[in-house]
């Protein structure tokens, strides 16, 4: 089943000799419970592709279909919630809310959505991620890699179709890193999640069951059953 498609996707800054291309007719089929990894140059369109995917940005042209949903035919307060209820993200600054705790900042996106989380599935994704002794810390209390980590929780709190990873290991070690990845990686293998990941790291994309290259906004290549090696 395909969890994402673009059509012909395409987002352009500016207008006449000024503009850029940031996304150029962009087709591509992401498969539910899938783990995509999205590499290329800075400035190839990553984020770009990353926003328009998850109704942060409106591309220009062309469609992206979330599940049954075409991104462009709703208004804004539709697009909020879709964004509230069927998509997680992560990003490589932490964003946590340095006031809450570990658990208040995983069920924060829950509690502004007023809906009561499901126990037993957030209870499931604490126990993966192995912070239950680090539940009633402050961010500042937690190292780089736990700080991500709870990160990763709240983006999979509301059980989310989608999670959205924008460099997710950027700002950690290699240990951190991998703690993460093998987070996200069992949450696509055990509990079905589908994943798409903007990473440079070639280590990193090698959680992924496919990686798509990107160069001037264009789609160039993809790979299966990446290697580290197999990226570089
Ligand atoms: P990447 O994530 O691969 O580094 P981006 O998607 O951030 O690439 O950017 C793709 C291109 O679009 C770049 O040339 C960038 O300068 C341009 N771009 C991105 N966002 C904007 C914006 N808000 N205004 C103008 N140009 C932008
Ligand atoms: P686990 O305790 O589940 O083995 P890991 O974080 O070690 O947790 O790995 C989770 C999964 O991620 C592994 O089953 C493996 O398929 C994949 N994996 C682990 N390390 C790497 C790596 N260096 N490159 C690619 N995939 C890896």
């Amino acid at each position: 089943a395909v969890a994402i498609r673009t059509m012909g996707l395409g987002k352009s800054y500016g207008a006449g000799e000024t503009r850029i291309d940031a996304l150029a007719d962009v087709s591509v089929d992401f498969g539910r419970a899938r783990f995509t990894a999205i590499m290329g140059p800075s400035g190839s369109g990553k984020s770009t592709l990353l926003h328009c995917l998850a109704g942060l940005d409106r591309p220009t042209s062309g469609q992206v279909m979330l599940g049954d949903v075409e991104l462009s035919s709703l208004g804004e307060k539709a697009l909020t919630h879709l964004r509230r209820d069927r998509v997680g993200f992560v990003f490589q600054a932490f964003n946590l809310v340095p006031t809450l705790t570990a658990l208040e900042n995983i069920t924060l996106p829950l509690d502004l959505a007023g809906r009561k989380p499901d126990a037993e599935w957030l209870d499931k994704v604490i126990t993966t991620i192995g912070l239950r002794d680090r539940l009633s810390h402050k961010p500042s209390e937690l190292s780089g890699g736990q700080q991500q980590r709870v990160a990763c929780a709240r983006a999979l709190a509301s059980r989310p179709d989608v999670v959205f990873a924008d460099e997710p290991t950027g700002n950690l070690d290699s240990r951190s890193s991998a703690d993460v990845l093998g987070f996200l990686h069992h949450s696509v293998r055990e509990f079905g999640q589908t994943v798409v990941m903007v990473t440079h790291d070639p280590t990193a994309a090698a959680y992924a069951d496919r990686v798509l290259f990107l160069a001037d906004g264009r789609l160039r290549s993809e790979l299966l059953d990446p290697t580290a090696e197999s990226v570089l």
